[in-house]
């Protein structure tokens, strides 16, 4: 296991605020349970928590529709923009949902514009900074709401916020609020539960969560998340999973139903086409 979580990694990276936390592999309950106690040897088993929770809300909109390596430039430089740069959280004087509710649209676009989409981006950051100005006060008093009113609670008030999606909240809740239980499921955890067999081939992103939530503990299900991308990306990748050319290149076959994914034909389809 290595610890060097990608920094453009929705998570913030290593600079996130993860901690690494250790478990016993040896008595997992469930097969996600061991997916995922592979993916924590294979990446790093980190608890997650203490991100802002607007900013997270701010990286999760700029991700949306793109890779997190084009969206990463546009969010360093909407903080360096907006965010006071570097030091600024140190004085305690630069509050991220205040700036932006006061931002110039067109002036925010041009600072996103490498993430795409930077118009309509730009118009859902500056409502949502302006709504929660005018409900929590700003930053600080959305963080709290985040970290200590019913997950339900934040989960619903979320996704009525325009551009909130179940992954945003639920990326809100485990990233910021540092709840346990919260599973989000992004196009690689939706691609990979079904590919392997951990939830039905024709499940839809919620359903997805839901089966991954029930099996697999509350403290292991933030790092299976982000461990989980990683492992898209190196591995079980949409267009060309590794088993596809060598049934020996992949770390996790063995716990794996191959759902969709045909290496005698060097065929690979999305798994609901197999229901
Ligand atoms: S065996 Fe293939 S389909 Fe299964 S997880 Fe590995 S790369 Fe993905």
């Amino acid at each position: 296991m290595n610890d060097e979580e990608p920094a453009e990694n929705i998570s913030g990276g290593t600079a996130g605020g993860g901690q690494s936390a250790t478990f016993d592999p040896e008595t997992a309950g469930t097969r996600a349970e061991a997916v995922v106690d592979r993916l924590g040897e294979m990446y790093w088993t980190k608890t997650y928590g203490g991100r802002d929770a607007f900013e997270c809300l701010v990286r999760t909109i700029l991700s949306q529709n793109t890779s997190d390596k084009a969206s990463q430039p546009a969010h360093d430089e909407l903080m360096a923009r907006y965010g006071g740069g570097e030091d600024a959280n140190s004085e305690g004087d630069t509050d991220l949902a205040r700036a932006l509710a006061d931002a110039d649209q067109p002036e925010l676009a041009e600072t996103i514009s490498s993430a795409g989409l930077y118009n309509q981006k730009s118009e859902r950051i500056i409502a949502l900074a302006q709504r929660i100005c005018e409900e929590y006060g700003g930053e600080s008093g959305f963080d709290e709401f985040v970290r200590e009113s019913d997950p339900e609670a934040v989960r619903s008030t979320l996704l009525d916020m325009n551009g909130v999606g179940p992954k945003t909240a639920d990326c809100v809740l485990l990233f910021a609020g540092g709840r346990g239980g919260v599973f989000p499921v992004d196009t690689h955890v939706h691609r990979i539960a079904r590919r392997m067999g951990l939830a039905p081939a024709d499940a839809d992103h919620e359903t997805v969560r839901e089966y991954l939530e029930r099996d697999v503990p509350a403290e292991k299900c933030g790092f299976g998340h982000t461990a989980m991308i990683q492992f898209g990306r190196e591995y079980c990748s949409a267009r060309k999973p590794a088993c596809l050319d060598d049934p020996d290149a992949c770390p996790l076959a063995g716990h794996c139903d191959q759902v969709g994914v045909y290496p005698a034909t060097d065929e690979v389809v999305d798994p609901s086409e197999t229901v």
